[in-house]
């Protein structure tokens, strides 16, 4: 990447600009991003090896951020005074420490502060470095996940927040390299115990942040949307709500109870099949079991011509299943499309104690194969792909019977 300013004069107005975490060119975001970097002003140049640049993620087109510019000022002057024409310039990874948890002496990259835009300009607290990224790896959170007096909750799909008792709460997101992020003045607020639990997971910044949730909730105050486990419970409302509508028939059944659920509901952050245990639960009761069963089976009778005769015995996915029929024609994309809900009931049974060690094994095969995943260990995959399969189901019933 390379910046030239015919004088002197002409950097100092780039120096006046300031650039925001939008693109000017395509409108996406930009992140900050190691670059080597030849800059020259006048009659001299400055080769960076790596200079931290706000780099638009689509376009790729760098702007010099606020500190950044500080710096190429800092070298200029210095070349000038010792008379150099060119020159190689190396960040001595000097890191300026805030007045913020102090003791903890947690690693963060002050450059950060100054170069994502916005953090430095925060008039809400006087002591400067408080919107300071803070960098850890996903494990942080293990330990909270497992202490009843902590919650970790994700509201959304990478942002939520981190709280103990009634004494504290703080935000916290993911980001795109799946790094968990926390504000540094925010670590202030928490206690030593806890403190020293996060700190062996602190690791070095990698500059990420504008590109997501926790950011634009942050800064931007875009609200996220909800995470995709609730977005699925909510696609059932919405089915149910159109069914209800249309057919004056209400399949809502146990609805404090599922409000209760949703509420209590926590999204995993790490994945294992201990930590999907309580999506599975969730979903299960939201899906399967919060569903009266004889309002469906007169909903049933109302858009099937021929009733199956056996119609008395079902539950609440044979007649997701009927339903799906009306609207779709091949048996077999009815039999795809509704198979994640089989799947989910499997997956319920499977975390039964009870459940001999054969049967547990012919499910997992079974989930594995139906999801199309290569082994059963790899749960993120299992997962998402489940909960994606989940969302599908549901937007076939929203298409085909929305007024
Ligand atoms: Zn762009």
């Amino acid at each position: 990447m390379q910046f030239t300013f015919k004088t002197y004069k002409d950097f100092l107005k780039e120096y006046e600009k300031y650039y925001t975490h939008q693109c000017a060119k395509c409108g996406s975001l930009r992140e900050l991003s190691n670059e080597h970097v030849d800059v020259v002003i006048d009659d001299r140049k400055m080769h960076f090896k790596d200079l931290l640049v706000l780099t638009c993620t689509t376009c790729g087109i760098g702007c010099l951020p606020l500190h950044t510019k500080q710096m190429i000022d800092g070298c200029y002057k210095l070349m000038v005074d010792e008379g150099h024409y060119e020159g190689e310039q190396f960040y001595r990874s000097f890191r300026k420490k805030f007045q913020y948890c102090k003791d903890q002496d947690f690693i963060y990259d002050h450059r950060d502060y100054y170069n994502i835009p916005g953090l430095c300009f925060d008039e809400e607290h006087s002591v400067e470095g408080f919107l300071t990224p803070v960098y850890f790896t996903k494990k942080v959170l293990l330990y909270f996940l497992q202490d009843p007096e902590y919650t970790v909750k994700l509201g959304a799909e990478t942002y939520g927040y981190f709280s103990f008792k009634n004494e504290w709460r703080i935000p916290f997101g993911i980001n795109r390299n799946g790094k968990v992020v926390f504000w540094l003045g925010d670590l202030d607020y928490l206690d030593d115990q806890t403190l020293n639990i996060m700190k062996p997971h602190n690791i070095d910044s990698d500059h990420q942040l504008i590109v997501s949730e926790f950011y634009a909730g942050q800064m931007c105050c875009i609200w996220s949307e909800p995470n995709k486990e609730i977005k699925i419970c909510e696609q059932k409302n919405t089915i149910f709500s159109a069914l209800l509508s249309q057919y004056n028939i209400s399949l809502f059944h146990l609805e404090d109870e599922i409000e209760q659920q949703k509420d209590a509901y926590v999204k995993p952050v790490v994945f294992t099949e201990k930590t999907i245990e309580p999506t599975i639960n969730m979903l299960h009761k939201v899906l399967i079991e919060g569903v009266s069963i004889t309002e469906f089976r007169k909903l049933y009778l109302k858009i099937v011509a021929h009733p199956n005769e056996k119609y008395l015995e079902w539950k609440s996915i044979k007649f997701y299943e009927a339903l799906l029929g009306q609207i779709i024609t091949k048996d077999d994309d009815v039999r795809e499309i509704i198979a994640p809900l089989y799947l989910l009931n499997d997956f319920r049974q499977y975390y039964d104690h009870l459940l001999p060690i054969a049967k547990k094994n012919e499910i997992r095969e079974n989930i594995r194969k139906f999801l199309n995943v290569l082994s059963f260990n790899d749960i993120e995959d299992l997962y998402v792909t489940l909960l994606n399969r989940l969302g599908r189901l549901f937007e076939y019933l929203i298409l085909g019977y929305m007024p």
